[in-house]
């Protein structure tokens, strides 16, 4: 899903979070093993390396699940 996506429904419009404090996305790994977590990042790489890093120490921990937050906002249509 692009960036520039809008969603309509009814009178609302979703459309991606305009705040310029607001992260483009925040990304997290967890072990489908243990279900430990990377927490939350700033980028893909920062939580994929936590998953190498955590494989490397427990060689039976080898799947994990990928955990994206991407944030919106409804606005009223026009
Ligand atoms: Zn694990």
């Amino acid at each position: 899903m692009s960036t520039e996506t809008v969603h309509r429904h009814a009178d609302w419009v979703i459309r991606p979070e305009p705040a310029p404090e607001a992260p483009s996305a925040v990304y997290e790994v967890e072990c489908t093993t243990c279900l430990h977590s990377s927490g939350a990042a700033d980028s893909a790489e920062a939580a994929y390396g936590w998953a190498a890093r955590h494989a490397d120490g427990l060689p039976r921990h080898t799947g994990f699940r990928e955990i994206v937050h991407r944030f919106w906002r409804a606005f009223p249509a026009a």
